[in-house]
């Protein structure tokens, strides 16, 4: 049976990934999205078991040592990581996933041996463009603007080890951009059922 293609999508918070994300699931069938585990607490309009699993920081704990995540980190003071079960089997089934995680945790997939993804790397415009964004959220303290702002220049020099970068500053060019990386993906020959050639009748 074909595997399915395993996406890895990160960029600084506040660059539009969620939003790029929506656009793209809404329009491309076939995509599913891997709901993460956060000690994070939910935003207004989070929902548990959509957005993330919220879980208390000794649930996370206690996954880690049970070795239940392909890649965990800490991001902006919080844990966050990508349970292995949903992952593999949907994997395995033929499915594709979108893995929307960290500059670090798409390094542990990238070293894994087991998990092959094409990685794609999304930054915002400019940093001031960053800044008006994460404002415009309205969903963060300035405390935690000014760490997510201070993060994104790390997470930034990370771009050049990703397969694809899109810069998100006309979101519908960005998302088209997106679309079109998933479909020509999918389009790889190496993907074919079995890596088989197309076989066509004689005339
Ligand atoms: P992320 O998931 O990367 O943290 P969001 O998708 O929550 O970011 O987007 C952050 C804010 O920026 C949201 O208010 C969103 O509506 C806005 N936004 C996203 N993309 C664009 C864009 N291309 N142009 C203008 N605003 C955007
Ligand atoms: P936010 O708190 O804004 O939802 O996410 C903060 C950061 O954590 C984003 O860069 C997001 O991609 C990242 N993130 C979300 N889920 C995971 C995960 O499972 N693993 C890792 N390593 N990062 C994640």
């Amino acid at each position: 049976m074909k595997r399915g293609i395993l996406f890895v999508i990160s960029a600084p918070s506040g660059t539009g990934k969620t939003t790029l994300l929506r656009r793209v699931m809404g329009r491309l069938e076939g995509l599913n999205f891997s709901v993460s585990h956060t000690t994070r607490a939910p935003r207004p309009g989070e929902q548990d078991g959509r957005d993330y699993h919220f879980i208390p920081r000794e649930e996370f704990e206690v996954m880690i040592e049970g070795n239940r995540f392909v890649e965990w980190a800490r991001v902006h003071d919080n844990l966050y990581g990508t349970a292995t079960a949903g992952v593999v089997g949907q994997l395995a089934q033929g499915e594709d996933v979108i893995l929307d995680i960290d500059v670090q945790g798409a390094a542990i997939i990238r070293e894994s041996s087991e998990l092959e993804g094409v990685h794609i790397f999304i930054a915002p415009p400019r940093l001031a463009i960053l800044k008006e964004r994460l404002k415009g959220r309205n969903t963060d303290s300035d405390e935690t603007i000014e760490l997510r702002l201070k993060n994104a220049v790390t997470e930034m020099a990370s771009a050049p080890t990703y397969d694809y970068l899109i810069v998100n500053d006309d979101l519908d060019e960005a998302a088209e951009m997106l679309a079109s990386i998933i479909i020509a993906e999918r389009a790889r020959c190496h993907r074919r059922p079995n890596g088989e050639p197309l076989q066509f009748e004689k005339a």
